[in-house]
């Protein structure tokens, strides 16, 4: 089913996975899915990574899990070191074994490069990726924003009309990147919609996980820190246990508000460690997705 007809009767959880470096890995990512079954994710994603194992893993487990399981899955794919061609046969390859949904992206550049340089007959934006795929297949498509800006754009304003061509070239929702403040999502949802993006907004939250990672992650992909949520961090620097139990409460917190707020959905970075995601959604009790109804 297309995620897009399931946002028009229900509010949604889902839970983002990586696939691992190596063949062995793969039961680790069942296994963190299969932990997360209980409170009803309305779908899964497996990212896309830069290297080929992972990325035919990536395919692997998303057809296994569409066709082997109830879940419903969406694919990630990136522009990243692939032609035209080549993208088109991972499509094709997704396509026929069923998977329906492809979050579509530009990818970010290779390690130890600052720029992104499409390699020769690529693509060169997640724009040129979405309208590939709204020309040639059938499957739902969705798109990444970014209510901080993303890291690469000038500005908030510009920023904001990419992210409109994303959704006019037929992205028909959006996941944002992480953040830890509800109001840089709040302010972003009204600079959308004055710019007319009328498709629904899914809030991605990462669970905390420990002091050093989260500092790493958030100053990659431009995310900041409360100064508050940053001093308790400070305190468990070498204590990642402390640190995961501030980042449930905090993401716990965050999610009180945004569906208080009427938010579409929730989605979770999930990061293969199902603990802090099913503690949140315990404190939570949505009905549904509370792991007992
Ligand atoms: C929900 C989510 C899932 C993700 N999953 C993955 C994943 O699986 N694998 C992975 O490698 N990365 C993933 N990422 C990270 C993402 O690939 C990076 O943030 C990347 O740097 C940008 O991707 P994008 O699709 O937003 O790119 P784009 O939309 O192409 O934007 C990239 C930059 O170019 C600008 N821009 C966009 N269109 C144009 C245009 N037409 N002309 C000029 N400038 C333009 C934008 O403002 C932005 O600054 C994910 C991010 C999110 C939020």
């Amino acid at each position: 089913m297309k995620i897009k007809d399931i946002l028009d009767n229900n509010r949604t959880i889902s839970c983002e996975f990586f696939p691992p470096r190596a063949e062995e890995g793969i039961p680790d990512v069942f296994s963190a899915v299969e932990r997360l079954k209980a409170y009803r994710p309305d779908f899964v994603s497996v990212t896309y990574g830069a290297g080929g194992s992972t990325r035919a893993f990536t395919e692997r487990i998303t057809s296994e899990m569409k066709q082997q399981s109830d879940l419903e899955v969406m694919a990630h794919l990136t522009c990243v070191g692939q032609t035209k061609e080549e993208i088109h046969s991972v499509l094709e390859r997704l396509d026929q074994t069923g998977v329906e949904n492809i979050i579509a992206l530009r990818g970010d550049p290779p390690r130890g490069e600052s720029d992104f340089v499409p390699v020769k007959g690529g693509f060169q934006h997640a724009t040129e990726l979405i309208e590939h795929i709204h020309n040639n297949f059938q499957m739902g498509v969705a798109a990444a924003c970014y209510p901080e800006g993303h890291t690469e754009s000038p500005n908030l304003n510009s920023d904001l009309d990419y992210v409109k061509q994303k959704v006019d070239k037929g992205a028909d929702f959006l996941i944002t990147q992480l953040f830890f403040d509800n109001s840089d999502f709040f302010g972003f949802l009204d600079r959308a919609k004055k710019a007319g993006i009328d498709v629904p907004i899914i809030p991605g939250l990462l669970p905390i996980l420990s002091t050093p990672q989260i500092r790493r992650f958030a100053s990659m992909c431009g995310a900041s820190i409360p100064p508050d949520l940053d001093r308790q961090l400070d305190k468990c620097a070498d204590d990642d246990r402390s640190a995961r139990a501030i980042g449930i409460e905090h993401a716990t917190k965050q999610v009180e508000e945004l569906w208080a707020n009427g938010v579409p959905g929730i989605h979770f970075y999930v990061l293969n460690r199902s603990y802090s995601v099913s503690k949140i959604l315990d404190n939570l009790n949505l009905p549904g997705h509370n792991g007992r109804d």
